[in-house]
């Protein structure tokens, strides 16, 4: 048996042969040009082209795999017009006097390594992005054809690592999963497998070698875990967990349309947490009742420099609209502690997570705080977006937020921009602090949503960062289980709803727990809605009891 270990980014089990992507090999002459007016003349052709290539593929995104895959495309063709990549390009035709293929091979190298050596995970993951709008240009001055699969039969794709172009140009219908040697869960040929719902694992290294081409493969995508010639018993568990999924998928699928009711009656809000807009279209497709957390951080660690209040409105609008209607709280931003951005210049400190982190760097920075309020708010007009505040530990920040709100809601009236007057606001619970003082904090708002993770790291001082604390960290400790009641309890006496969208809500073993709490709102990733609505489904409420919460 061949065992290999990579990362699962998208889950699933499936069993066929390996198949290496062909991608033909170029071979690219260092020669200086014969005419150099005539190479630069041929860049622009292949740029052009590129572009054309670019937008019917966004088209084709658009139509397989949702609305939002479809930027990925827009983004390579904002790549492709760059202006310091173009510079780069030409600057490599002026000094090198070489071929365009040779400048475009330059260009290409440079930005990789300069977006690969950042500290940043999504902007290391661009540097896949470049490689392949590289590509595509020097695909377009050889006149050469994409790689592809050349087998009739369904195969599960290998490869070094695949660039977003490559994947969505793929057949998917030959398709039964995806296995590279590099990638990251954060790169976007990542979020497409698991936009399209295909088996995916990633960085397994130089165990995945060529010579395995043909070989029949067990991978499972969610344990990383690839089996060629496993054994009776890893043959018996992939077997086992395969036909769990099928069952699984079949009694799923039954669960769309369904309401999240229990047995007896009682309603619980299954919505999903989004991290962005091209999360949106899986919401869609696993039948979220809205979108309980969108952490919108991830358009300022995406970005160099602070996103633009109308880059910022654009996201939130198009979220907005793609809800139709349903609820999409978006919560501001809350970078500091492990979510770092340079162009924020965060002084270093020697407790980050006990740092200006969250709702203390809008506060201490009232420019930043009102540039993402204005597109919110802006956003509004188009769906019924809720508000969130994270971090929040006293009253006074609170009023202090909502005296920001009423400010930028006065510039608007003022500008003539419609909004939603009625906004929600709400903050996030996930400090001890909160909790304590909960009731107060109750009558300035109009939902909690509770953060287990971090209210675990704070109840239990505990680093949810850190691998090694074992079975220290708890979310199912009693503390955090009682912290919950008290904040419902809190919530409910002022008349106010309360979620959970920290990573517990989708723990169906706490469903019951929750229930008996009086919890109003689970928000989890859009592929545990259909499990939990599935176990709502047969729960009762009026018979879970509170003993999780005993000692
Ligand atoms: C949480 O803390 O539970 C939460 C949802 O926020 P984040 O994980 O983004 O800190
Ligand atoms: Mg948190």
């Amino acid at each position: 048996m061949i065992l290999m270990q990579g990362k699962g980014v998208s889950k699933g089990v499936v069993k066929g042969p390996i198949y290496f992507y062909q991608r033909g090999a170029v071979t690219i002459s260092t020669a200086k040009a014969a005419d150099l007016e005539k190479e630069k003349q041929r860049l622009e052709e292949a740029k052009e082209k590129s572009m054309e290539q670019l937008g019917a593929l966004a088209d084709k995104a658009r139509e397989e795999a949702g609305d939002e895959s479809a930027m990925l495309f827009e983004t390579h063709a904002m790549f492709v017009e760059d202006e310091d990549f173009v510079d780069c390009m030409n600057n490599a035709l002026d000094e090198e006097q070489c071929t365009a293929e040779r400048a475009v091979e330059i260009a290409g190298e440079q930005f990789a390594a300069m977006l690969a050596a950042m500290d940043d995970a999504y902007m290391q993951a661009r540097a896949a992005d470049i490689k392949d709008v590289a590509r595509r240009i020097l695909n377009n001055l050889m006149g050469m054809v994409e790689g592809g699969i050349d087998s009739e039969e369904p195969v599960i794709l290998a490869a070094d690592d695949l660039a977003p172009s490559e994947t969505l140009q793929l057949d998917k219908s030959r398709i039964l999963g995806f296995i590279t040697q590099g990638g990251s869960g954060n790169s976007h040929t990542a979020i497409l497998a698991r936009t399209m719902g295909i088996p995916a694992i990633c960085g397994l290294g130089d165990s995945l070698r060529e010579e395995l081409n043909g070989r029949l493969a067990y991978i499972d995508g969610e344990t990383g875990k690839v089996a060629i010639d496993p054994d009776d018993i890893t043959l018996a568990a992939f077997q086992a967990k395969y036909e769990k999924q099928q069952e699984m998928k079949v009694l799923m699928e039954t669960m769309k349309g369904k309401a999240d009711v229990t047995l007896d009656g009682r309603e619980m809000m299954v919505y999903c947490n989004i991290g962005s807009p091209e999360d949106v279209a899986a919401v869609l497709t696993n039948d979220g009742q809205g979108i309980g957390l969108f952490r919108s951080e991830f358009l300022y660690l995406a970005a160099s420099d602070y996103p633009t209040e109308e880059e910022q409105f654009k996201a939130y609008k198009e979220v907005a609209a793609a809800m139709d209607g349903k609820r999409v709280v978006i919560r501001t931003l809350d970078i500091g502690a492990d979510k770092q951005v340079g162009y924020f210049e965060l002084q270093k400190e020697e407790n980050p997570a006990l740092g200006v982190r969250a709702i203390r760097i809008c506060l201490n920075r009232p420019e930043v705080f009102r540039t993402q309020l204005r597109a919110l708010y802006r956003a509004s007009a188009y769906g019924k977006v809720a508000i969130m505040f994270p971090m929040i530990t006293s009253v006074w920040e609170v009023r202090e937020c909502k005296r920001a709100c009423q400010k930028v809601m006065a510039e608007l009236d003022a500008e003539g921009i419609p909004y939603n007057k009625e906004t929600e606001i709400g903050i996030m619970i996930e400090t001890p602090a909160s909790v304590l003082v909960a009731g107060e904090l109750a009558k300035e708002v109009d939902f909690f949503s509770v953060g287990t993770n971090d209210l675990t790291q704070y109840t239990l001082a505990c680093d949810r960062q850190a691998n090694d604390l074992g079975k220290f960290f708890d979310p199912h400790h009693p503390a955090v289980l009682r912290a919950l009641k008290m904040a419902t309890d809190a919530a409910h006496k002022a008349g106010i709803w309360i979620g959970i969208c920290g990573e517990l809500g989708a723990d169906l073993s706490l469903l019951e727990t929750f229930l008996a709490i009086g919890i109003d709102e689970l928000s989890v990733s859009p592929s545990s809605v259909l499990p939990l609505r599935s176990e709502i489904r047969k729960s009762i409420a009026k018979t879970c009891t509170l003993e999780k919460l005993e000692c």
